[in-house]
C-alpha cells in the first residue's frame, strides 16, 4: 500500500497517470482523449473530449445493483417529515423534474436558479438540471431580495425554482414574497417560476402566467423519462457564488467531468465511505459543502445521503446522534460552529444513542480550536478530521486522507495537501517559499486539480486578476488565507490575508490574537478586529463570550476579567498585541454557515455601515456588538 507521501508525490509528478486512474471511478459515455489541456494557463481543461453526465453518475449507473437501496433520506425536525427515496425512486423524481424543465424550454447551457429550503425537491431540481445539460445556480434560501437579485442578474436564469416557505426553529419563513421582490429588482428576471407549495404560507400570492405550481406540473409529467445530455467534460455543471465574507460574491464555475472524478476520489481517499454506506453532512444545499457532500459525492459513490432540515438542538441536542444511530451513519461532516453549539448543551445527549456505526467526524469551514476538537473527540470516541477548502476548490485542499494512509492527526491542523494539490506557502512580499513554522500565503501552483473552479462565470479576466495575480512575477492561485507548516509537514491555517492588523508597524493576525485571548480559561469564544487609530494605525479590539456570564455581570467583575484577558495576551504574544478594549457579549455574529462576520464587526467598531447582513444567523448578536461599543463601562 502506498503511503500518503508517495501518493501525493505521484499525484504531482505523474499527474496524468494519477488522474487517468481516478477517472475510472466514474462512468464515461465516450472516453476522454487527453487527461489535461493546459495550453492556456491558468485555465485547465480536464479529461478533454470525454462525454459524461453528473446525473447519470449520481443515479442511473447505480440502478442495476442499487435500485432498492436508499439514496436520499430526508429528515425534517421542522415539519416532522421523514422520507426515504431509493435510487430507483430518486430516478423517477428526477426524470419527472427534468421533463418539467424541458417543457419550460430549458436546454443545454441554460441556467436554472434554485432558491429553496432543505427539501427533497431541491435535490431533484439540481439533479434534473444537470441531467438535461443545463446549469444550476443554487442561492442559499436565506439571502434577502437584493442579494438574490444580483445573483439573478449575474446568472440570467431561464427558469427559477422556489418554495412557498422555509422553516427555522419551528417558524415558517416565507420565501415567495422575497422572490417576487427580487424579480422586481432584477434587470434580467426569468420567464417562469416553479413553486413547490409546502402549504406553509397561506398568504402566498401568485403571478398569473409566470408562476407555476410544481404539483400540477408533476402530475402532468408523471412517469416521464428523459435521457441524459452527454456533455463534454469541461462544459459547466453549475455556478455557485462564494459566501461573500470578503466582498462582492464571485460566481464560481464548475466543470462536469473533473468535478465527478474529484468527488469520487475524495469519497474513497478522504471520507472513507463505501458504496452502500451512509454519509451525513449537516450543511445546506446553498453552500458548496452541500453541493459536494450532501448531493453529488455520496450519490456518485453509490452511497446514501441524509438531507436534514432543522437545527442541531431541536427538539433537543441529541437529534443528530439519533439520526446517526437510526441510519447507521458512517461518516459525518459538519462545522466547528455547530460543534461549539452542541458543546454548550448537556453532554449526556452524546451518550444516549448507539454511535457504533460512526467512523469519522469531518469538520471544515473555519478554524477548529483545540478545546472544541478535543471535546468532540472525547464525547464521540471517533477521530475528528479538520479539513480545509473553499467554494472555489469544490473539495478538500488540506486534509488527512485516511483512505490512503491513516496518518496521525494534530489538533488545530488540517494535516496535509490532498493528492492533486501542489500547495505552497509563499512570502507575501517576495513570493518565495517560506521555511518551517514561518507564516506564508497558502497558494496552489497551477494547474488546479480536477473539480476546482474553471473560471469566474462570464468573466475570465476576473478569474485571472482575482486569483492568479497576487504574487508578483508568478502565476499561482492564492487562497487568501495565511498558514504555517511545521517540521513534520502539518499545515496550520491562521486566517484570511485581509484579517491582518497593523499596530504601529507590526503586522498581527486577528486569529493569533484570538488564540491568545482564548488561552484564558474563562473565555468560550472571541472575535478580534482591527480598528482604525490615529496614533497606531490600528488597534485590536476584542469581543469575548465568557463561559460564566455571572463573572462579568457587575462592573468590577468585568473589569477583573478584562485585566486577566489583557495579561494573558501580554503573556502569550506580547504587549503589542494587547487589545485596546475587551467587550463582553453573549454571542458573536455569524453567517448561517458558521462564519464570523468579522468585517461587519469591524465596520461597526469604526462607525461604518456593517454591509450585507442577509445571511446573519442571529441579528441580536450584532446588536450586542453595537451596544457594547456605545456602553460606557465596557472600555
Ligand atoms: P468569500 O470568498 O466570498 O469572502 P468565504 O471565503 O467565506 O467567502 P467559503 O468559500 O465558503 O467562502 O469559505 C472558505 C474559507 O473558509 C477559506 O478560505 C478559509 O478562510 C475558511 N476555512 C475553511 N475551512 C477551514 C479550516 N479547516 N480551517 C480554517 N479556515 C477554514
Ligand atoms: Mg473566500
Amino acid at each position: 500500500m502506498a503511503t500518503y507521501a508517495q501518493a501525493h508525490r505521484r499525484s504531482i509528478q505523474e499527474r496524468d497517470r494519477f488522474w487517468r486512474e481516478k477517472a475510472q471511478l466514474v462512468d464515461w459515455q465516450a472516453p476522454f482523449e487527453t487527461v489535461l489541456d493546459y495550453r492556456r494557463p491558468p485555465f485547465a481543461r480536464w479529461f478533454v473530449g470525454g462525454r459524461i453526465n453528473l446525473c447519470h453518475n449520481a443515479i442511473d449507473r447505480h440502478l442495476g445493483a442499487r435500485s432498492a437501496q436508499p439514496a436520499l433520506i430526508y429528515v425534517s425536525t421542522e415539519t416532522g417529515a421523514e422520507r426515504s427515496y431509493t435510487f430507483g425512486e430518486l430516478a423517477g423524481e428526477v426524470n419527472r423534474f427534468a421533463a418539467i424543465l424541458k417543457a419550460q424550454g430549458v436546454g443545454r447551457g441554460d441556467r436554472v436558479l434554485i432558491y429553496m429550503p432543505m427539501i427533497p425537491e431541491a435535490v431533484f431540481a439540481m439533479l434534473a438540471t444537470v441531467r438535461i445539460g443545463a446549469i444550476h445556480s443554487v442561492v442559499f434560501g436565506g439571502f434577502a431580495a437584493a442579494s438574490l437579485a444580483t445573483r439573478i442578474d449575474d446568472a440570467r436564469p431561464k427558469v427559477m425554482i422556489t418554495a412557498d416557505a422555509g422553516m427555522r426553529g419551528g417558524k415558517s419563513i416565507p420565501y415567495k414574497h422575497l422572490v417576487d421582490e427580487a424579480l422586481r429588482l432584477a434587470q434580467h428576471p426569468p420567464g417562469n417560476v416553479i413553486i413547490v407549495d409546502r402549504k406553509l404560507d397561506p398568504e402566498m400570492s401568485r403571478v398569473a402566467g409566470r408562476d407555476l405550481d410544481y404539483a400540477t406540473l408533476a402530475a402532468a409529467h408523471a412517469g416521464a423519462s428523459v435521457p441524459c445530455a452527454w456533455l463534454e467534460s469541461s462544459e459547466p455543471s453549475y455556478i455557485l457564488y462564494t459566501s461573500g465574507t470578503t466582498g462582492k460574491p464571485k460566481g464560481v464555475q464548475r466543470d462536469t467531468g473533473g468535478y465527478a472524478v474529484a468527488l469520487a476520489a475524495s469519497m474513497r481517499d478522504i471520507f472513507c465511505v463505501e458504496p452502500g454506506e451512509t454519509m451525513f453532512t449537516t450543511s445546506d444545499i446553498g453552500w458548496v459543502v452541500g453541493h459536494s457532500y450532501i448531493v453529488y459525492a455520496p450519490l456518485i459513490n453509490g452511497s446514501t445521503t441524509i438531507l436534514y432540515e432543522g437545527l442541531p438542538i431541536r427538539p433537543d441536542a441529541g437529534i443528530w446522534w439519533r439520526i446517526v444511530a437510526q441510519h447507521r451513519v458512517r461518516t459525518m461532516f459538519s462545522s466547528p460552529t455547530a460543534i461549539r453549539v452542541l458543546k454548550k448543551q448537556d453532554p449526556a445527549y452524546m451518550k444516549k444513542y448507539d454511535l457504533s456505526s460512526l467512523r469519522y467526524l469531518f469538520l471544515a469551514g473555519e478554524p477548529l480550536d483545540e478545546p472544541t476538537a478535543r471535546w468532540a473527540s472525547d464525547s464521540l470516541g471517533v477521530p475528528i478530521v479538520d479539513h480545509y477548502w473553499q467554494t472555489e476548490s469544490g473539495w478538500p485542499i488540506l486534509s488527512a486522507q485516511p483512505g490512503i494512509e491513516d496518518t496521525p492527526r494534530k489538533f488545530g491542523s488540517p494535516s496535509f495537501p490532498v493528492c492533486g494539490y501542489d500547495v505552497k506557502l509563499l512570502h507575501e512580499g517576495t513570493g518565495e517559499e517560506v521555511g518551517s513554522n514561518e507564516k506564508g500565503v497558502l497558494a496552489i501552483a497551477p494547474p488546479l486539480p480536477p473539480g476546482c473552479m474553471t473560471t469566474v462565470w462570464g468573466d475570465d479576466e476576473r478569474f485571472v486578476s482575482t486569483y492568479f495575480s497576487t504574487v508578483p512575477g508568478k502565476q499561482v492561485y492564492s487562497t487568501f488565507d495565511w498558514a504555517t507548516r511545521d517540521q513534520d509537514g502539518y499545515y496550520f491555517v491562521l486566517g484570511r490575508t485581509d484579517d491582518v492588523i497593523n499596530v504601529a508597524g507590526h503586522r498581527l493576525g486577528t486569529r493569533e490574537i484570538e488564540e491568545a485571548v482564548q488561552a484564558h480559561s474563562g473565555i468560550a469564544e472571541v472575535a478580534v478586529v482591527g480598528v482604525a487609530d490615529p496614533l497606531k494605525g490600528q488597534i485590536p479590539v476584542a469581543f469575548a463570550v465568557v463561559k460564566d456570564p455571572a463573572r462579568v455581570a457587575a462592573a468590577d467583575g468585568a473589569a477583573a476579567v478584562r485585566r486577566e484577558v489583557m495579561d494573558t495576551v501580554d503573556h502569550q504574544l506580547g504587549a503589542i498585541a494587547r487589545p485596546g478594549a475587551v467587550h463582553f457579549v453573549t454571542a458573536l455574529p455569524k453567517t448561517r454557515s458558521g462564519k464570523l462576520l468579522r468585517r461587519s464587526i469591524q465596520a461597526l467598531a469604526e462607525g461604518r455601515d456593517p454591509g450585507d447582513l442577509t445571511t446573519i444567523e442571529d441579528p441580536a448578536a450584532l446588536e450586542q456588538i453595537r451596544q457594547a461599543l456605545t456602553g460606557a463601562d465596557s472600555r
